[in-house]
């Protein structure tokens, strides 16, 4: 009889990103009950992870480390201040060995059994190479735009195109591009056709771009079939071994997800808050884990408050408490507005209070905003937030772009618009549909349902 398979699910550290690799390997064990999994991520990861989810009994952690070197004394490593250094720091050591380490600790933890499949967030793209080595597939999870994925592969034909002319044809449409006419250059993420092309981020999404065609067996998205354009799917199809959508993520089945897990940690209490408001009334804005810490500039999240006080709506802002002090004198105090650290953002955005997302545009916030059906305006700042913000406004009209940078004006028109504007009450009436396909992607004969049944099959070796 052949043994059970042992698969190791590889999360990237930062962001939000250990938290959706968890999700798709929580829902794999959850459908694989007689197969091990083993979850592979930082410490300080995978204690976030318990701390939030009740664990599987197939579903075990393993550590990586997180390249930080401990003192000569012993004493425990101090991370340097600027996530981009642990980031660079992080990814040398995984390159250099750390991670076909922790594989094999995986293997020896595990009683000696064989890993049979690696399961990667794609910018751990190195677990290409330790999956080859221990003669196990690797199957990519992209977790981002797909859309900027498609940039990202067809990077050698956009510079071709483009050349040194990305400032004077900012504004023109990708239109000779597959899959990609619905984007402006000037949508395109940094280091494409425009940008330091040299930055360790945009190296990353190179090494990315050239392992996935010809590494890969198949890659899974956080999408759901129907969401995405058709010339889209069909150009990533073009690129791609197999492309698996298996989104949303947050409604990814698993024993117990009828939403407590995550509606049960809400700190701040923004969910009795939105209790106390009326349907479509609350405007809630949330710009990720990134954002406000690497790019957010000060002057433009005052814009932002002055916008939200002015446009007359009750308002939720998850903003990380670092950035406080920026805000204006007395804003905090604001009857009609509740300011939090962190908000169970895909509860939030369920609830009826909630009419209006202003987002950066991140991909999940989009697909949580897409499932709750919430117009959103958007204000995006790097990597694939822009071309998604195109989606949003442009392909799919479910919401509005504010244009770099945010100004007060803007927020305050737009708020307003989106959640009462004959504008906002088509949208909202356009994304019910859409919201409804996010709701059944798992339902029995869902579409993302059969993508899952298949990605299970694939990573314990039945296909
Ligand atoms: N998020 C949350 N509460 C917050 C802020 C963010 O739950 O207060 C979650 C949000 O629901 C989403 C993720 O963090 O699932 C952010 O991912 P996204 O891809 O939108 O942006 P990123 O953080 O990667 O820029």
């Amino acid at each position: 009889m052949a043994a059970a398979p042992h698969v190791v699910v590889v999360a990237f550290p930062f962001a939000s990103h250990a938290v959706k690799l968890f999700r798709i390997a929580r829902a794999l064990a959850a459908a694989a009950p007689a197969a091990t999994f083993s979850f592979l991520c930082t410490a300080a990861q995978l204690q976030e992870q318990q701390k939030k989810s009740t664990l599987l009994g197939n579903l075990r952690f393993v550590e990586v480390p997180d390249g930080l070197s401990p003192s000569s004394d012993g004493a425990p490593a101090v991370p340097p201040p600027h996530p981009m250094v642990r980031l660079k720091l992080f990814m040398a050591a995984a390159e250099a060995g750390t991670l076909r380490e922790a594989l094999e600790t995986a293997r020896a933890s595990a009683g000696g059994a064989r890993v049979t499949c690696v399961v990667g967030d794609s910018f751990m793209w190195m677990a290409a190479k330790a999956a080859a080595e221990v003669e196990a597939p690797w199957v990519a999870v992209w977790t981002g735009g797909p859309s900027a994925l498609l940039a990202h592969l067809r990077a050698d034909a956009l510079r071709d195109d483009v050349g040194d002319k990305a400032a004077s044809r900012a504004d023109e449409l990708l239109t000779s591009h597959p899959g990609l006419g619905s984007y402006r250059v000037r949508d395109l993420p940094n280091g494409i056709v425009s940008g330091d092309m040299n930055s360790p981020i945009v190296s990353l999404f190179r090494r990315i771009a050239e392992h996935l065609p010809r590494a890969a067996t198949a890659v899974a998205f956080n999408t759901f079939p129907g969401l995405l354009p058709d010339d889209l799917t069909a150009a990533l199809a073009a690129e791609l071994p197999e492309c698996l959508p298996v989104g949303p993520f947050h409604l990814l089945p698993f024993p117990g997800n009828d939403d407590t897990v995550e509606t049960s940690v809400d700190p701040h209490g923004c969910l009795d808050w939105l209790d106390r408001h009326p349907a479509r009334a609350v405007a809630y804005a949330s710009f990720g884990t990134v954002v406000t810490a690497v790019a957010g500039n000060p002057e433009e999240l005052r814009e932002l408050a002055a916008g939200l006080e002015s446009s007359g709506a009750p308002f939720l802002w998850s903003l990380p408490k670092e950035s406080w002090p920026q805000l204006p004198p007395g804003f905090l105090d604001l009857e009609r507005g509740k300011v939090v650290p962190w908000a169970p953002q895909a509860a939030v955005l369920r609830h009826a209070s909630v009419g209006a997302f202003v987002t950066h545009a991140g991909w999940a916030s989009v697909l949580e905003g897409v499932s709750a059906g919430v117009p959103m305006a958007c204000r995006p700042f790097f990597t694939d937030q822009k071309m998604n913000a195109q989606l949003v406004a442009r392909v799919w009209c479910f919401g509005t772009v504010l244009e770099e940078p945010m100004t007060r004006e803007a927020v305050a028109e737009a708020v307003p618009s989106l959640l009462a504007g004959d504008q906002g009450i088509r949208m909202w009436e356009k994304m019910q549909q859409m919201s409804g396909m996010a709701a059944n992607a798992f339902a029995p004969d869902g579409g993302s349902r059969k993508n899952l049944d298949k990605l299970v099959k694939l990573v314990c070796g039945e296909l």
